[in-house]
């Protein structure tokens, strides 16, 4: 879970200012801007059961519009999201873009947005969340308040990022086993993949490693990298960790 400090300062700053970029697992993220906005819109104050909540939570509400790219953003996305903000609103209504996985805007997509992230509508509030300040186009980042939402934590106690990040990597069948008991889901299984791909990139910068361990590394990362740009369709996430798991088993055991 994300320190409530910083979910308190990313939220305070979201009342302010118009473009934003949050930090952190996009599932967490995602949980917490879902909060906050039953929070301000539901008239029993978050109640999850009437229909505005449950609107908000299905992220189907009139003034949120969440663009969640299957693979990477389209121009096409770009200007539907774009669309949104041709409608004026009333003087005290706010309304809510949330581009998420926002690492996967290609630099063509982002140029596209700059001009309204810079300077929306009055009343538009562009929220823009990234596992990584790295993977962000620095265009969007300049444009933005930053928030680290930190949630590291949540992520590295997660039983398959741990299998995979032992020394003593597990055997076909209790990997297997590991993923039947801890069903992931294909956000999840991105998060997580991101999470494993910042780790070895962290491990890469060391240049004091050995030159074998440093070519594993850099197969690691490109496995991880394939990965991503492949994430698990829907209902084939266990398929895709057993791949993957596969794939980093013959780096230890060519
Ligand atoms: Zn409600």
């Amino acid at each position: 879970m994300a320190q409530a400090e910083s979910i308190t300062n990313f939220l305070a700053a979201l009342d302010q200012h118009q473009a934003h970029l949050a930090l952190g697992s996009p599932t967490s993220i995602g949980t917490i801007l879902i909060d906050y906005l039953q929070k301000k819109w539901c008239p029993k104050n978050s109640c999850k059961a009437c229909h505005l909540c449950i609107e908000i939570a299905q992220k189907k509400h009139h003034a949120l519009y969440w663009a969640q790219p299957e693979n990477s953003y389209t121009l096409d996305m770009i200007d539907e999201l774009l669309a949104q903000t041709a409608f004026s609103l009333a003087d005290t209504a706010l309304s809510f873009i949330v581009i998420d996985q926002a690492d996967r805007l290609s630099a063509a997509c982002a140029n596209r947005m700059l001009k309204i992230v810079e300077e929306p509508p009055e009343g538009y509030r562009f929220i823009f969340i990234a596992q990584r300040i790295d993977a962000v186009l620095p265009t969007i980042r300049s444009r933005c308040i930053i928030t680290h939402l930190e949630t590291e934590k949540t992520v590295i106690t997660h039983p398959v990022v741990t299998a995979l990040l032992s020394h003593q990597v597990p055997s076909a069948d209790q990997f297997l086993k590991l993923l039947e008991t801890h069903e992931l889901k294909e956000q999840e299984s991105n998060d997580l993949i991101d999470y494993l791909l910042g780790h070895w990139l962290n491990i890469e910068k060391n240049e004091h490693a050995a030159p074998e361990s440093q070519k594993h590394t850099a197969r690691r990362i490109a496995i991880l990298k394939k990965a991503l740009a492949h994430p698990p369709m829907p209902g084939s996430s266990k398929i895709f960790w057993k791949n993957l798991y596969l794939q980093m088993l013959r780096i230890n055991h060519p």
